[in-house]
């Protein structure tokens, strides 16, 4: 049979979740289902297919984004799985930007938690499409309306109910159709590979009226054509009202809500026809926006014809070699073509493409518009950088990334991990944005910076499980920022012999304050030409530079403002070496006399706990420094909103276990630095 390539039977899609509501048990069965793999890999036996790196199998979490591809009923399905751990928040947003819908797994016991609400805000600010999957029905306690319900609460999220259970707990084998109004009922002997649709039980045809006329009520509020089919009381047919369901999902109008067990191997292939059915294909999401080299706005149409527009979103070394991840907005990349990276302003070439699965690739020649490809062959580019086409350079819009925060000192055991580290540690930089890594100019320490413990951790894992070198851990410290209370000025001078040429100059800068979260503005004030536009670019660059470093501790300074007022240089020895060193020492001067404070992390905390540990919660964080910003409450439950320091929130997950008997749930994310 020929398959089809047409862009419409693409689906970039992404598995978002809460951690253990069973996001990667539902992939596995996915790719069961779909033929790609021949045994159901389960979480707990450490055998999933897609946890393919050893420390999420040990971990059973899903740390990287793996993308794999499957077909079903001949459309293309890109699967994308992302994490759920808040420190790998960044792996998540890197796979929504590329993504066109998204499937939301939640625990019929748990509903919605902190983490999946974190998940599914990112999702609604790059506007994916999403449809609900409500799992783990056969658990006891499992409630799937209540789940629905708090996707209304907590989400804001305008469910459409599409399926109902038969059944809950041990009892529940089957789900209703409300579209077609049917009932389908799992045969367990094949690991739920069949199954038969057949006529609703009796106990249940009451209750499947009664949630098929509310979704009829739903989706006619929204949609005329049913609407009126609605008023004048005429039959709606199951494919006007999947068409109608399909645009009002991709309208993000409304979330169709399916429901089943994915460890009992119900509900996935139901969940696969709704991934087909209201999830949007590349052509079916707006073009997305890119900028030519004169900074016009352009439009990248879903269009094989199109100049190139494809965006990296993940670098991963494998088996040694450096392996991209891109996702193809127009036009194609052919196997052993050469493309252009604007943002280096470099030629690439694309030794090898692939199409992926979990761990393994297969090679292709070719790819276009809506492809999510594997490339081999690209030496400079790196994570959120466009490729395009040599002809026709445009530049997509960068994937927005998160500072470190914390960081720990780490020390090689033996000679022989020595000898690695640095090399380990560039490796994994390039495949982690969020991870960096700097030697302690007083102590000559190594120094790992990254967005949380859990982050850290599994990097030092990962160092000692994939790359064999082994380090020596410190205590986990914050990350601070720099910057002044006051203003200063100051001079300084260049006026030495370097390689054989005497170097000149000299500068005075004015230094201020300014307001939390502006980084660093700088201006000239030079009149009369003193010094030309080439000497004020090394200033500019010099104090760049030095502002890596500050006074008291050696962090990056911010917030700060810097005034070149004079310059002096003489003829053929005003290089620009002379104006960066002459800006820097400036620089570093007027920052001592400017009262330099340090800026500490300041985390966004939400605290879930029921009423009666409010209290006790409210108190602990006002002990910890933090300011309770509102308390709202939710069904039997409150919510703290909290600004508080990160340093005092170590191991906070431990102390606000104890402190509720084990009821209370907490999210946290960086918010900004400022003084404590
Ligand atoms: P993830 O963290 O979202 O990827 O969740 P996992 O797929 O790793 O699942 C977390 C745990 O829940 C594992 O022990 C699974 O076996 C279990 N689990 C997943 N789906 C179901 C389900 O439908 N019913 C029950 N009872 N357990 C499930
Ligand atoms: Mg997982």
């Amino acid at each position: 049979m020929k398959k089809k390539t047409g862009i419409d039977t693409i689906r970039n899609i992404g598995i978002i979740a809460h951690i253990d509501a069973g996001k990667t048990t539902v992939t596995e069965r996915i790719l069961y289902y779909t033929g790609i793999s021949h045994k159901i890999g389960e979480v707990h036996d450490g055998e999933a297919v897609m946890d393919w790196m050893t420390d999420e199998q040990a971990r059973g979490i899903t740390i990287t984004s793996a993308v794999t591809t499957c077909q079903w009923k001949n459309k293309d399905i890109q699967l994308i799985d992302t994490p759920g751990h808040v420190d790998f928040t960044i792996e998540v947003e890197r796979s929504l930007r590329v993504l066109d819908g998204a499937v939301g797994v939640f625990c019929a016991v748990g509903g919605v938690e902190p983490q999946s609400e974190t998940v599914w805000r990112q999702a609604d600010k790059y506007q994916v499409p999403k449809i609900a999957f409500i799992n783990k029905l056969d658990r006891i306690g499992a409630d799937f309306f209540g789940a629905v319900n708090m996707m209304i609460e907590k989400l804001h999220a305008a469910p459409l109910i599409i399926q109902i259970p038969a059944g809950l707990e041990n009892k529940f084998n089957a789900v209703i159709d409300l579209i077609k109004m049917q009932q389908i009922t799992w045969d367990t002997d094949t690991l739920g590979a069949s199954f038969t649709k057949g006529e609703i039980v009796p106990e249940y045809q009451e209750q499947a009226m009664e949630y098929r006329e509310q979704l009829i009520e739903n989706v006619a509020e929204i949609d005329d054509e049913i609407m009126e089919a609605y008023l004048s009381e005429t039959e709606i047919s199951d494919t006007a009202l999947e068409r109608a369901i399909r645009k009002a999902t991709i309208d993000l109008k409304l979330v169709p809500v399916l429901c089943g067990s994915a460890l009992k191997n119900k509900g996935i292939q139901p969940l696969l026809d709704a991934i087909i059915a209201f999830l949007p294909s590349p052509g079916d999401v707006p073009a997305i926006q890119g900028c030519d080299p004169d900074g016009n706005q352009i439009e990248c149409p879903t269009h094989i014809n199109s100049p190139l527009a494809a965006l990296i979103f993940k670098v991963a070394i494998m088996e040694g070699r450096k392996l991209s991840f891109a996702r193809i907005y127009s036009g194609s990349l052919q196997a052993g073509a050469e493309v252009f990276n604007p943002a280096r302003g470099k030629k690439e070439k694309i030794s090898r493409l692939l199409k992926m699965h979990a761990n393994k690739r297969t090679r292709i020649d070719a790819a276009g518009p809506g492809s999510i490809v594997g490339i081999v062959g690209l030496k400079e580019s790196a994570t959120g950088e466009t490729l395009c086409s040599l002809s026709q350079p445009l530049l997509l819009e960068e994937i927005e990334f998160y500072e470190p925060v914390i960081s720990v000192a780490i020390e090689p055991k033996t000679h022989a991990d020595q000898e690695k580290i640095d090399q380990v540690l560039a490796k994994l930089t390039i495949e982690d944005p969020t991870l960096r890594f700097h030697e302690d100019q007083d102590t000559g320490n190594l120094i790992l910076s990254g967005m949380g413990e859990l982050h850290l951790e599994v990097i030092v894992s990962r160092m000692q499980h994939e790359f064999n070198t082994n380090v020596n851990v410190g205590k986990p410290q914050v990350v601070h920022r720099e910057t002044i209370k006051q203003s200063a000025e100051a001079d300084g001078i260049f006026d030495r012999e370097v390689s054989g040429q005497q170097h000149f100059g000299q500068v005075r800068l004015h230094l201020s304050p300014l307001a939390r979260g502006s980084g660093f503005q700088f201006e000239s004030a030079i009149k009369d030409d003193l010094i030309s536009e080439f000497h004020i670019a090394a200033v500019e660059k010099g104090i760049r530079d030095s502002m890596q470093s500050g006074f008291l501790m050696g962090y990056p300074v911010v917030d700060v403002k810097a005034v070149l007022l004079d310059g002096t240089y003489k003829e053929s020895q005003g290089s620009e070496l002379a104006f960066k060193v002459c800006a820097a020492m400036a620089f570093q001067s007027a920052l001592k006399q400017a009262s330099p404070v340090l800026l500490a992390p300041i985390m966004k905390v939400e605290v879930y706990v029921p009423d009666a540990f409010m209290g006790d919660v409210i108190g602990d964080l006002n002990s910890r420094g933090g300011k309770i910003e509102s308390i709202n409450a939710q069904t039997g439950l409150q919510v703290i909103s909290a600004a508080a320091p990160l340093a005092k929130m170590f191991g906070y997950s431990t102390i606000l276990r104890s402190a509720t008997q084990g009821r209370g749930s907490f999210t946290m994310q960086f918010s900004k630095f400022d003084q404590v």
